[in-house]
């Protein structure tokens, strides 16, 4: 297996009390991950040195990833607003580098919300300048910046590839990267492979989850195009399974990303269950494109 495959907190804790962070980071490990993505909507929340002594004994890397608030948005026009957000990230990212995490991402551009219209040149022009910033202050650590575009319902700036790519030939850092979520692109995209394939090694992140963000096929995405079209452009980024249920409850996050249903209870048999869905699924767009 060439990517390091990781998971999202939220599939075993909404909160990060130490001894949620030990349930998150142990379940993780034990399911065979490599990685685990935090999230850090309030990064004030994350008990750094724990985090990191957690991981450390665990043998575990990790992310961290959030979506900003509308009253902290960098996309925005008003100047106090975007400084709000710019605190935000300006944490994330000592949280990142304090835990020894390795990626800053999610909707980091923006808020994460139904917006009441389009966005502005000027609230465009905020974003892209507070990016950069980020991208340059995280390059002192090594870290890699990425930009996870969303569906239209929960952005109004980045919904496609294209608009991310175009996004970051304006940034200019090297350390920013495409992150990929496949159930957004199932809603944006007219398939996966093009947008994929559009993205080559700008790709630096990838979110598999399914259409209903279940179970791993038993909803509507096409994953041999996913993995095939991964796999044809040698993919060797972390993938990582989000799923989100009313089983398991962070507030802000479950609110801001509508998780309404109970679509699993099981957090260890979902999780287990997903990892050898990604490891299979590559090992067979590998074993398909090396027959050509
Ligand atoms: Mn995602």
């Amino acid at each position: 297996m060439v990517n390091p495959l990781g998971v999202h907190a939220l599939v075993w804790t909404g909160g990060w009390t130490p001894d949620d962070a030990e349930l998150a980071i142990a379940s993780t490990a034990r399911a065979g991950y490599d990685l685990i993505e935090i999230p850090a909507l309030d990064p004030s929340r994350i008990d750094i040195a724990d985090t990191r002594a957690r991981l450390e004994a665990h043998g575990l890397r990790a992310g961290v990833s959030l979506g900003l608030s509308l009253d902290a948005d960098i996309n925005s026009e008003d100047a106090a607003t975007v400084e709000r957000g710019r605190q935000i990230l300006m944490s994330a990212l000592e949280v990142t580098l304090g835990i020894g995490g390795e990626y800053l991402g999610g909707v980091i551009f923006g808020a994460i919300a139904k917006y009441p219209g389009p966005t502005t040149q000027a609230a465009r022009r905020n974003s892209v300048a507070v990016i950069k910033e980020l991208a340059q202050e995280a390059s002192r650590g090594g870290l890699t910046i990425g930009l996870e575009f969303v569906n239209r319902y929960e952005s109004n700036l980045l919904n496609t590839v294209q608009q991310t790519l175009d996004y970051l030939d304006e940034v200019d850092e090297p350390n920013v990267v495409v992150h990929a979520d496949v159930y957004h692109m199932n809603i944006e995209e007219n398939g996966f492979r093009a947008p994929l394939l559009l993205c080559q090694d700008r790709l630096g992140y990838v979110h598999i989850g399914e259409s209903n963000r279940g179970y791993l096929g038993e909803g509507t995405i096409d994953f041999d195009e996913v993995f095939g079209a991964l796999a044809d452009i040698d993919y060797s980024g972390p993938m990582v399974f989000e799923s989100f249920s009313s089983a398991v409850v962070d507030l802000q996050l479950s609110n801001a990303l509508a998780v309404w249903r109970n679509l699993w209870s099981d957090s260890q048999d979902l999780a287990t269950h997903a990892r050898a869905f990604m490891a299979e699924g590559m090992q067979r767009a590998h074993a398909t494109a090396s027959s050509r």
